[in-house]
């Protein structure tokens, strides 16, 4: 290992500190495929102790005015908007999004931290005067304790952000465990938050694998768990997690289908289709890799997606290079995706566009994968139904909206869908019936701003209360309901009138 690669720090304790830790994974440049960074994977003893430093913050913070700690998340927003262009190019340089993408996404985060600023109200519980004879009854929400949030590539900075501000605005204290692919970002927040004038020990970033995140899901004093990952982890996470007590909400993966009605505004439908599925090339949850063609939808749907495919600029986004679409996060990654093409292709289905072999001169060892378009795909076939999380559209075609709902909802997913058409009729059926949490109509990616909660279903998600929104403050805490009876001793004398 070269001497001059940055090893990532821990932040724990209000410092930014070295990792004890004895293993290493490399944290690449995907548009170059330079390794820049080595990720410090910590030991369960390591672990053990950020959570205890994070339990012992939590009184002082529990106990602050609720209105102080949404002056942090305040002064975060400032911070956030402040630093948005140099956080963009940590999330471009680590994970490969586009600048553009990377701008998105970091706002997308602070539209988190401004949906956090308003807990004061809308943390607020219920109350009911004269429940029974002379009783009052009210409800408050307490934080829980000690929260953690372990967290994918694909979103470095945002998605620790669906998290983080709810749960201190809260009242909880919080250790983060992002991406070991991309721990760079995460960094960024705990700097911000740490300018913001949040005490020590409040926040906190560990780093590592396996062996971490098993530190803090068997931990006594972790009280929740929000995951956000592949369906396989999400799944063992949540298994983990509640086997242990803790209150679990854990995002998987996706297989969105993209339904598109022959009423459909095609040029509308193109461009969606064109940003949901190479959009973060293809990296994303809410990405539309499977367009569903109805009727005589196909054909035009198809030449028009490779029209507008040829035109993408793909290349490196480290730098000002005028790319559209990025690489892809590692070389494995790419190497997985090479070999699923392969496969679809060996199962029968047709490349319309073959985004395979892209070289760039430039930047000759990045991760590329060129959009690549499967048109006329079974069901049966093995790119209609795995998650691939690339830059890879399948089309496949069916009769009527009836078999189009089929297909959608025999996926074992059910992240979001999304129909375009001009029907009211159809998009009603559809709104209704379709099997996933997360509906678009004539929107190709949609995925829930901050006060709505993030409801995927079936394998895309394991828990009960939704990551985000309302949902977000019921997660990260608890209620009390109180009973007040006064009994009328006299003792007030004529001070006190009960009853005009
Ligand atoms: P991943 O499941 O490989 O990793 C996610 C996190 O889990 C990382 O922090 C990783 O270090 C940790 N992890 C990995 N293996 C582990 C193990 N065996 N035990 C314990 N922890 C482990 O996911 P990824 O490749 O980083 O991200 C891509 C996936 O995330 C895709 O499937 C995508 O659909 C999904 N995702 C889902 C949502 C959603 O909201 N549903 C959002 C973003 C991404």
């Amino acid at each position: 290992m070269s001497s001059d690669i940055e090893t990532v720090k821990l932040y724990v304790n209000g410092e930014f500190a070295e990792a004890k830790a004895a293993r290493f994974g490399p944290v690449y440049n995907p548009s170059t495929g330079e390794q820049i960074a080595q990720c410090p994977f910590c030991d369960a003893d390591e672990t053990d102790a950020v959570v205890r430093i994070a339990h012992d913050a939590f009184p002082a913070w529990r106990d602050k005015p609720i209105v102080e700690r949404a002056r942090v998340m305040f002064r975060l927003v400032g911070l956030m908007e402040k630093n948005a262009d140099a956080i963009a190019r940590t999330i471009s340089r680590e994970h490969g999004k586009t600048h553009a993408e990377s701008v998105g996404s970091v706002r997308r985060g602070i539209e988190m931290v401004e949906f956090a600023c308003g807990l004061p109200t809308l943390s607020m519980g219920d109350t009911v005067h004269n429940l029974a004879q002379d009783v009052d009854c009210e409800t408050y929400r307490y934080p829980l304790g000690v929260c953690v949030g372990i967290t994918p590539f694909n979103f470095p900075f945002m998605v620790p952000l669906w998290m983080v501000p709810i749960a201190l605005a809260a009242g909880n204290t919080f250790i983060l465990k992002p991406s070991e692919k991309v721990p760079l970002s995460a960094m960024h927040l705990a700097d911000l938050l740490h300018e913001a004038g949040l005490p020590p020990g409040v926040f906190n970033v560990v780093h590592g694998d396996k062996q971490c995140v098993d530190a803090l899901l068997v931990h006594p004093l972790v009280r929740a768990v929000s995951f956000v990952g592949s369906t396989p982890i999400a799944k063992s996470i949540y298994e983990t997690a509640t086997a242990h007590g803790k209150r679990c909400q854990a995002n998987g993966g996706a297989k969105n289908h993209i339904i598109i009605m022959p009423d459909a505004d095609l040029d509308q439908a193109v461009a969606a289709l064109q940003t949901s599925a190479f959009g973060c090339s293809g990296q994303r949850c809410m990405a539309g890799p499977l367009a569903v063609a109805v009727g005589g939808a196909g054909d035009a749907l198809v030449d028009a997606l490779v029209a507008s495919a040829d035109k993408m600029k793909v290349g490196p986004t480290d730098r000002d290079w005028g790319a559209n679409m990025g690489p892809v996060i590692t070389r494995q990654h790419l190497d997985g995706l090479l070999a699923n093409i392969d496969k679809g292709v060996h199962e029968g289905a047709r490349l319309a566009r073959d985004g395979r072999g892209l070289k760039i001169a430039e930047t000759p060892n990045g991760f590329y994968l060129g959009p690549t378009i499967f048109d006329d795909t079974s069901p049966d076939n093995h790119v209609s139904k795995t998650e691939l999380f690339g830059p890879v559209l399948s089309v496949t075609r069916v009769g009527n909206l009836d078999e189009a709902l089929t297909l959608t909802n025999e996926s074992e997913y059910g992240n979001g869908t999304a129909i375009y058409t001009r029907s009211g009729r159809a998009a009603r059926e559809f709104k209704h019936r379709a099997g996933a949490g997360m509906i678009g109509i004539n929107v190709g990616v949609p995925a829930p701003m901050a006060m709505f909660p993030f409801t995927g279903h079936k394998a895309s998600f394991f828990g009960d209360i939704h990551i985000q929104g309302k949902d977000g403050i019921r997660f990260y805490t608890q209620q009390k309901m109180i009973m007040t009876r006064w009994h009328d001793t006299g003792e007030a004398g004529e001070f006190v009138t009960t009853r005009a």
